[in-house]
Parts: C-alpha cells; sequence; structure tokens
C-alpha cells in the first residue's frame, strides 16, 4: 500500500482547496509545501462567485468570509487623480452583504448562489491550511520540498526533503502538482506552456496605511486605478489597513513617492514588502501525465485583470478532487481522470482568452492618458473626456466576467451527454443554461432553499426529477457502477419552467451530464458513460 493516496505539491490556494476537498471525501493525501509557513506576501484578493460557491459546497464558506474583507464594505472600482480629487469615474459594485440581499430577492437563474468575497491570497492560505489541518485523512507538511519523482505506473514515488536536509521518500498512488507556475512538477513531465510570457512588469508593494481607508474623500472601493503614466494602481485588502499599490516603476523608493502622490494626505505609512512581477498569458499542452496531473497556475498564467487565476485554479481543484475519489473508491471507470484534461483544459484555455480580453481593454483606456490630464483647459478637459468614454466600455471588461466565472459548460467531454453544439460562451454575459456539461444554475425552490443545499457535499450522482417523472432504471443503471446515486424529487413548477427538463442528472460537482423528460433507451449505458467507463 503507499504511503497516501494523493500527494500534492504545492500549498498555495490550488493545493490547499485540493487537500481540504479530498479530505472532506475521506482520501488520505499529503500536501507538501516548501515554504515553512504561509508567507505575508500579497498576490490575489477577490474569490469570484463560483469559487465561493465551490466553498459552500464544501461547508468552508462562513470561515472564508469572516477572514475577509468586512461585509458591509462596497467592491467599487474608481478611475481617480489622486484620493483627494473627484474621481474621473467610479463603477459601483455591492458589498457581499447588499449582494447577498440581490441574490434572496432574485427569481430567476441568472445570479451565483454566493456573491464574491475580497480576502487576500496571505488571508486565505492560513485560512484554508487549518481547515485542511482539521481533516483526519489529511497530513500537511510545510518545510517540504518535492525534489524528483517517478510514475512507476500502479504508483508514484516522489523524493522529498525537509528544510533541515533530511531526504523523504514518499509513495502515493496518484501525485498532483500545485506548484504554481515555476511548477518543477510540470517540467519533469516535459509539458510546455504556450502563449506569450512577460508581457509586462509591474512593481507591487505592501502598504500598512492604518488611517486611509475611513479618510479616504472620494468614497470606500477595492481598486483605485491612477490615470498617469506609470498604469498604477491602489488596491484595498481584506483587513482595510494594508493597501498594495502597482506601478511601473524601477525603484523601491519610487514607489513610496508614488504611494504619497496617490494619497495625497500626509499619513503615516509602512512598506511591509515590494517586489516586481510578471505578466504572462500561458496554457500548459496537457494537463498531466500518467498518475500525475497539474492544477492552477502550474498549467495556466493569466494577467490578474479579471481575477481569472486562482479562481480558475479551485475549479481544477474541484475536478481532480472528485474524480480522483471516485478512482481510488473503486467505482470511477479510465475516462473519469482523462477527462479532467478535456474538461478543464479548455476553461483555462477560455480564461486565458478571457484575461486577454481584459487587459487589452485595460490597456486601451490606459493609451487615453496624456500629460494634461490634470489641467484646467479644454484640452485636458477633453483629455479627461475621451479617456472616461474609452473606459466606460474598456474598464467594465475586467470587473464584470460572470459568463467567464459562471457560464462555463465541458464541451466535448467523455462524461457527458452529447447533444450537439451547444450555446456560445461569452465572457460578459451569463445565460443560465442545463445544457449537458454546464454548471446547474441556481433557482430558489418555493421554500426559498437552494437546490444545490438539497444536494450535499459528496461522491453521488443525483436525478432531479419534476412531476414524478418516470426514472425507471436509474437506480438499477448506477448500483450496477458501484457509485453512489440519489433521486431528489422537486416539485416546483416554477423550477421546472427555469431548467426545462423532468429529468436531469447531475455529476458530483453539479454539473449536468444529462437531460431529457424521460429515460433515455440505454440508462445503463448512461450510467456508464457519466461514471467514466
Ligand atoms: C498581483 C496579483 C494579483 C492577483 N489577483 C488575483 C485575483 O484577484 N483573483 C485570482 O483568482 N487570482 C489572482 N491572482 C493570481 C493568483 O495569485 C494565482 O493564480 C494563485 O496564486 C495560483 O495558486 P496556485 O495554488 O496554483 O499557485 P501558487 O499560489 O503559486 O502556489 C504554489 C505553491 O507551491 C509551492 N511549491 C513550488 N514548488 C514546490 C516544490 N517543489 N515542493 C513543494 N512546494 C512547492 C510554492 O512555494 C507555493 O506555495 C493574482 C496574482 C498576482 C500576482
Amino acid at each position: 500500500m503507499a504511503d497516501t493516496q494523493v500527494l500534492i505539491v504545492g500549498a498555495g490556494p490550488v493545493g490547499l482547496t485540493l487537500a481540504v476537498d479530498l479530505g472532506k471525501r475521506g482520501i488520505r493525501c499529503t500536501l507538501i509545501e516548501q515554504k515553512e509557513a504561509p508567507a505575508f506576501l500579497p498576490k490575489m484578493e477577490r474569490c469570484n462567485a463560483r469559487t465561493m460557491e465551490l466553498y459552500r459546497r464544501m461547508g468552508i464558506v462562513k470561515r472564508v468570509r469572516d477572514a475577509g474583507l468586512p461585509r458591509h464594505c462596497p467592491m467599487d472600482v474608481f478611475i481617480v487623480l489622486s484620493l483627494v480629487e473627484p474621481p474621473l469615474w467610479r463603477l459601483p459594485f455591492p458589498s457581499v452583504a447588499q449582494a447577498e440581499q440581490e441574490i434572496a430577492a432574485s427569481t430567476d437563474a441568472a445570479m451565483p448562489l454566493e456573491p464574491y468575497q475580497l480576502i487576500s491570497q496571505y488571508t486565505l492560505e492560513p485560512v484554508l491550511k487549518s481547515i485542511a489541518e482539521e481533516l483526519p485523512s489529511v497530513a500537511v507538511r510545510y518545510g517540504h520540498e518535492l525534489t524528483a519523482f517517478t510514475d512507476n505506473g500502479d504508483s508514484v514515488a516522489a523524493h522529498v526533503r525537509h528544510s533541515d536536509g533530511t531526504p523523504l521518500d514518499i509513495t502515493a498512488d496518484y501525485l498532483v502538482g500545485c506548484d504554481g507556475g515555476a511548477s518543477d512538477v510540470r517540467k519533469q513531465l516535459d509539458i510546455k506552456l504556450q502563449g506569450d510570457g512577460n508581457i509586462g512588469q509591474f512593481r507591487q508593494a505592501l502598504y500598512r496605511i492604518d488611517d486611509l481607508y475611513e479618510r479616504i474623500p472620494i468614497g470606500n472601493g477595492r481598486h483605485y486605478h491612477v490615470a498617469d503614466a506609470h498604469s498604477s494602481f491602489l488596491i484595498t485588502q481584506d483587513s482595510t489597513r494594508h493597501f498594495t499599490l502597482h506601478s511601473i516603476l524601477d525603484s523601491d523608493d519610487e514607489m513610496d513617492r508614488m504611494l504619497e502622490q496617490v494619497v495625497a494626505m500626509p499619513l503615516a505609512y509602512q512598506r511591509l514588502s515590494c517586489a516586481p512581477w510578471k505578466q504572462n498569458l500561458l496554457l500548459a499542452d496537457s494537463y498531466g501525465r500518467g498518475r500525475v496531473f497539474l492544477a492552477g497556475d502550474a498549467v495556466h498564467l493569466v494577467i490578474p485583470t479579471g481575477g481569472l487565476g486562482m479562481n480558475t485554479g479551485v475549479g481544477d481543484a474541484v475536478d481532480i478532487g472528485w474524480k480522483l475519489a471516485a478512482t481510488l473508491n473503486g467505482w470511477g471507470g479510465p475516462n473519469l481522470l482523462a477527462s479532467y484534461d478535456i474538461e478543464r483544459r479548455q476553461v483555462g484555455e477560455r480564461n486565458v482568452a478571457a484575461s486577454r480580453f481584459a487587459a487589452t481593454g485595460r490597456r486601451k483606456w490606459r493609451a487615453m492618458y496624456r500629460p494634461n490630464i490634470r489641467d484646467n483647459t479644454p484640452e485636458g478637459s477633453k483629455t479627461r473626456a475621451d479617456l472616461i468614454a474609452v473606459a466606460e466600455v474598456e474598464q467594465r471588461k475586467s470587473n464584470e466576467m460572470i459568463g467567464a466565472e459562471l457560464g462555463y459548460r465541458y464541451v466535448g467531454s467523455p462524461l457527458i451527454a452529447d447533444e450537439g453544439e451547444g450555446p456560445a460562451h461569452e465572457f460578459m454575459t451569463y445565460v443560465p443554461s442545463t445544457w449537458p456539461g454546464a454548471r446547474l444554475p441556481h433557482v430558489w425552490l418555493k421554500d426559498h432553499t437552494a437546490v444545490q443545499d438539497h444536494i450535499g457535499y459528496g461522491d453521488h450522482y443525483t436525478l432531479l426529477r419534476f412531476n414524478g417523472a418516470d426514472a425507471s432504471g436509474f437506480a438499477q443503471a448506477f448500483r450496477q457502477t458501484g457509485a453512489p446515486f440519489m433521486i431528489l424529487d422537486l416539485d416546483d413548477p416554477h423550477v421546472r419552467e427555469i431548467y426545462g427538463y423532468d429529468l436531469m442528472l447531475l455529476r458530483p460537482d453539479m454539473h449536468i451530464a444529462w437531460r431529457g423528460n424521460a429515460p433515455p433507451k440505454d440508462v445503463a449505458k448512461l450510467a456508464r458513460m457519466a461514471t467514466g467507463h
């Protein structure tokens, strides 16, 4: 028997999410991380609505929210000259509290079940780490670096080095490399990244400024884009006491001067870190090989514009998680793990494209900057008006990609019934759909409970049934595959109308595998297909 069923390499948000997912499924897994402890370094700060839906299913959404930006704080996006001058443009976004009210009042399927949550990556990682450490089947080992591995065909032998230099060998049934953009696991598999690397380079500084948040005269928000020649922007972090400044500048001192210029108030501040970071739009040729899989930044690198980096990786973790569990539990057929690359690489490809779309938009309005932007002259006024006219269309692309977040659908998967071409993939519009491969749209039932909360978290397939439709053969067909299965009867004409079918087969990740108004001719074949046989 292997030392562990799944060895996860890398405790970034993706590896940690996978450890929590597998741990909740009772799979024995070991998470190794080369760092001694989570680092207090800034990176992502927004979990999107889909990530928060997935965290709700895992039962951890409250812990993530409680650690993040307080629920009443607005999420507005500004374009400014400084924090003390009237903003050039303001794009309002609801606080979590307001968004929850909007979701509670929604009657169609156009909204997610959970709103986004601003939480800094340096806060999220410790939260996920402590959740993973509470799960009895998960071993979390910081200070452990993977140095090499061998896929032996029936297991993987990993060579690990403890930070004190002690070597350690770990055998695992499967290995998942969640080891970030410079992934050694990917390199050892000789899988290449394709696309555009090092497109631009910014500096990012993290500041502690205790008195700023309450004193910003133009109002609180999430992002303050500065209309300047350095593409500067200031981001509120979850504590409201920390801020990151991004700017195309060469030195830490210049970053401090830029901060002073943007804040434009005499406030004490402390620079906690400052480092350059590069923009990339890259996708791996493949998401794994043999018993070794890759997830997160190891396989897709996007420009943070649009927030599709970690959020795409969380989707990877959830997809590979249930498929590994099903395979290890003995009922998953070979197509389950094979489908991971097919399903998630297409999402990676679309999200790299979505990030390019958003980043190109942002560059368009920034290109309208002219040195006279502050001038109280007709020319200065024209510069401001022209920049805002472009931003009105182009900046929204970074902040309103709800279609990319919620509307992704697995196309051409061996686990999904084929109904033909299907609806187009939109970045900025979410059109709810029960087309096979889609995420089950969220709708409130008559009693104001959510359909997904009736399904729970586990490894089971679910047949949603309306009007007591004939579901004969399903239970037996799934029994033959060994996969857990349940029927959920719903008596709700409104929801039936939105979903459009009397029967819908959901996978354990609540993506739709099949839909119809009567059982298919060969239910056993459908069950075998959905379970990867
Ligand atoms: C400025 C900025 C802002 C961003 N904002 C957002 C946002 O708002 N929303 C969003 O979704 N994304 C955002 N991102 C992207 C996001 O930060 C990344 O997508 C995310 O960190 C990827 O997570 P990961 O777990 O795949 O990889 P990482 O976070 O890179 O984690 C990989 C881990 O693996 C460890 N590791 C590497 N090699 C080994 C080894 N050999 N052995 C053991 N451990 C190893 C590393 O130490 C690291 O802890 C942003 C990024 C930047 C730079």
